[in-house]
């Protein structure tokens, strides 16, 4: 059988760490494309050494043109800039789009219909950018956030309560940004809601720190932003596909009139499986929440419009 083939576009900290993780998994070809000249082709023979001590015969290669990435399966994306003390996601608008579109560009040159993990910043608006620049059908093109901002949310539960993370389930919605939707009322701790585990403003205080996750660490970081759990989210999903999962994990969907959302990208969960996204799952909100969701989704159509 064909091994699967995974790019990477943009080799700097998230698509390397990326990269890594895959290497290690040993059953991919791996590409990264990157700008900086000879820093992928680098990274890809690191890789590969690190293979020969790991047993991992993954075969890894680093370009700064698109042919590299010839027939690939899924394309992972998180070419563009990060974000630095002070800057907000939507910040890096303007300048990661072109970066987006750059980059889609190139790898619909050489594949026909990969599946796009779109990761760049501002998430939701960067994955119309992707999508109207591939013209591939929307359940391919995938935006990479709820996984990581539900992450943080169980990472802080666990923190709190002094559990194993492994007991917590938590669910954040909407766009990565901050109108992100936590959703305490569905965040379990061993099948029990965080709402009769934990006082209401102990769980605004985590809801709030879910929401700065990102900012927090790029804070404290000052060059630069997350990419070990980012990285983690986006292997996550590519598990997800090349396996026919059909695990429910959120992510930034298209919605066509789920959750009585049109025509915008957010942060809903789905199944995802060998097609991609499979079907939205539309879970029964309550009235605050779905008004909290509308509210993100407004947010992003409102970026989404900058662009055009
Ligand atoms: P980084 O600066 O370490 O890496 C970005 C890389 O993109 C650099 O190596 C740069 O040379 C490359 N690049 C720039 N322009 C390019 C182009 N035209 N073609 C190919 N490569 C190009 O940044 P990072 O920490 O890896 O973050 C990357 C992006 O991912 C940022 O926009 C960041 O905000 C975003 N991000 C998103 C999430 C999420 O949850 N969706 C999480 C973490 C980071």
């Amino acid at each position: 059988m064909k091994r699967k083939k995974i790019s990477v576009i943009g080799a700097g900290n998230v698509g390397a760490t990326t990269a890594l993780r895959l290497a290690g998994m040993g059953s991919f070809d791996v590409a990264m494309v990157d700008v900086i000249e000879g820093m992928p082709q680098g990274r890809a023979l690191d890789l590969l050494q690190a293979g020969a001590v790991t047993l991992s015969d993954s075969f890894i290669q680093g370009s700064n043109t698109y042919d590299v990435t010839a027939d690939s399966d899924i394309v992972v994306i998180p070419a563009g800039l990060p974000r630095l003390p002070g800057m907000t996601r939507d910040d890096l608008l303007a300048k990661n789009a072109a970066i987006m579109a750059e980059a889609v560009t190139g790898v619909m040159e050489h594949s026909r219909d990969p599946i796009l993990i779109v990761v760049a910043n501002p998430l939701d608006a960067m994955c119309h950018v992707a999508a109207r620049t591939s013209g591939l059908p929307l359940p391919r093109v995938i935006g990479m956030a709820g996984i990581l901002d539900s992450a943080r949310f169980r990472t802080f539960i666990a923190l709190e309560l002094g559990v194993s993370v492994r007991n917590v389930d938590a669910l954040v919605l909407g766009g990565h940004g901050d109108t992100m939707v936590p959703l305490p009322r569905l965040s379990t701790v061993a099948g029990v809601p965080i709402t009769e585990l934990l006082p209401a403003d102990r769980i605004e205080a985590l809801v709030e720190r879910t929401r700065n996750g990102g900012t927090e660490i790029v804070s404290l970081m000052k060059t630069g932003g997350a990419y070990y759990a980012p990285s983690a989210a986006i292997v996550e999903m590519i598990r997800a596909i090349v396996q026919d999962e059909r695990n429910i994990l959120p992510c930034s969907a298209y919605l066509k009139g789920q959750y009585g959302i049109e025509d915008v990208y957010v942060g809903v969960p789905v199944v995802l499986g060998g097609a991609g996204i499979e079907r939205v799952v539309e879970l029964d909100l309550t009235p605050e929440e779905l008004e909290a969701l509308h509210r993100s989704a407004a947010a992003v159509r409102t970026l989404r419009d900058k662009l055009s």
